[in-house]
């Protein structure tokens, strides 16, 4: 592992990570004591800004400009006085994404550490983790790394004698994907019922306890104290690509080494795939595959070549979102691949708007349907008025739209799957998933 080249994982030890004394001998909280003692938060706000950082939770918003919104920053805003919150999204729920578990669990310290940089930045003197419920090793660890950054002056009134008092809690979610939606977060974190807010008001302006808050996700932060240390330059230089940094790219479906790497930022899906994840299985093929967790849109073999950076993956139909692949085989049916997805999305639906709480259960019924070989063809045509149905726009958040995505791209891509299991009457997939 490189410090250079891989700044996120090159600490990641998931047996036993390194406890306070060990992280700072790595040259751990040299960021964050580089923001504090050298720079006031309008530089580092500067700092992350030029860095070109995007959000790695899944919608690649620039991270500088994101808390550039927060009112601290607009000198004739009264708001600028009141108290503001950050909050870190660890609530990792998207399927076939577990690149923040490796963070939370392998190098809790940098998690800690960037946090005081962003809530610095941002005028914060609470901070908030939201973790999935059911990361439990992660919440274990987190507490202990927090609990020791107390007992260093990394927390606390009077940081490092600098004047500045943050105070960071732990908090582990009750367990429903829709809490990672930033104001459904809010909302859990309120206490009240994790329904997503309306937007506008952006929670930079009116967020938790109706205060400015920054929702910024645990990839996201982690590049904070490398990009303080090492600087602009070094941050883009990583990649030879138009975004920025390193990314930790992850692969899950019948490959031969599924996992988690950081990379250069902009690698191909070919070489993600192919070099990382060791290619298919023995005896499979590759007929498609989700890009960034499961609401993302299928790409092709044809697409392998593609950069996975925000904009080339937006090119050719689809989004980067978690940059973790969710493959399918030759030898796994399309159908039931959507259907389990659906399924998901489903369950996981809040309620709160008619086209996602009537919409995906629909859905799952026609799927179900047509999987079981129970079909018509008028089903597809219903399925792709369903898509129009729960796009974006027309529903309260992008669940709906995101649960589309697969399913809209598997209609137009397997569009002959979904025909053959209607005119034979069954899965021709039978035995093979
Ligand atoms: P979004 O594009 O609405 O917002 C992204 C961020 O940018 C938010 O913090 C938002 O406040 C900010 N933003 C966007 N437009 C803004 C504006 N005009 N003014 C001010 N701020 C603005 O996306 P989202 O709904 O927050 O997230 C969707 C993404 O989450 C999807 O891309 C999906 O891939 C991903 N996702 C990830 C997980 C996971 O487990 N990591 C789970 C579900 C979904």
């Amino acid at each position: 592992m490189n410090a250079m080249t891989q700044p996120l994982t090159h600490l990641v030890n998931l047996s036993e990570p390194l406890n306070f004394q060990q992280y700072s001998a790595q040259g751990g909280y040299a960021g964050a004591r580089k923001a504090l003692c050298e720079h006031s938060p309008e530089e580092v706000l500067e700092i992350v800004k030029a860095s070109g950082l995007k959000g790695r939770g899944g919608a690649g918003f620039p991270t500088g400009v994101k808390w550039s919104f927060v009112p601290q920053f607009d000198a004739g805003d009264s708001r600028a006085r009141e108290n503001k919150y950050l909050v870190c999204n660890a609530d990792e729920m998207e399927p076939g994404t577990f690149k923040d578990r490796l963070l939370l669990e392998g190098v809790p310290h940098q998690l800690i550490e960037a946090m005081i940089i962003a809530a610095y930045t941002i005028g914060a003197n609470k901070a908030y983790i939201f973790l999935r419920g059911e990361y439990h090793l992660a919440a274990k660890r987190l507490q202990s790394a927090i609990n020791e950054a107390y007992q260093a002056g990394w927390l606390g009134e009077n940081i490092q004698q600098q004047g500045y008092q943050l105070d960071l809690y732990l908090h582990t979610s009750a367990g429903r994907y829709i809490c990672g939606e930033e104001t459904a977060l809010i909302n859990a974190l309120e206490g009240k019922r994790a329904n997503p807010r309306a937007k506008p008001p952006f929670p930079q302006v009116a967020g938790l306890f109706g205060k400015p808050t920054i929702v910024n996700n645990v990839e996201t932060l982690s590049n904070l104290p490398h990009i303080l240390k090492h600087g602009i330059n070094w941050f883009q230089e990583i990649s030879p690509d138009s975004d920025a940094g390193s990314k930790i790219y992850g692969a899950c479906g019948r490959v031969k080494t599924p996992g988690l790497w950081e990379l250069p930022m902009g690698v191909t899906i070919g070489q993600v795939l192919n070099e990382h994840a060791g290619g298919l299985c023995d005896g499979l093929k590759l007929k498609g595959l989700l890009p960034g967790g499961a609401s993302t849109d299928f790409l092709l073999p044809e697409h392998l070549d593609t950069p996975m950076d925000y904009d080339s993956i937006a090119k050719v139909g689809s989004r980067l979102g978690t940059a973790g692949l969710i493959v399918l085989d030759d030898k796994n049916c399309p159908v039931a691949m959507v259907l389990n997805l659906l399924q998901f999305f489903a369950q996981e639906s809040c309620g709160w708007c008619t086209p996602c709480r009537d919409g995906t259960p629909w859905a799952v019924e026609i799927l179900t349907r047509i999987e079981q070989g129970k079909g018509t063809l008028n089903d597809i045509d219903e399925l792709l008025k369903l898509c129009d149905f729960m796009w974006i726009g027309k529903t309260h958040c992008a669940l709906a739209p995101g649960a589309v995505e697969p399913l809209r791209s598997a209609l137009k891509y397997f569009n002959d799957d979904f025909v053959e299991h209607i005119e034979k009457h069954c899965c021709p997939y039978h035995g093979g998933h």
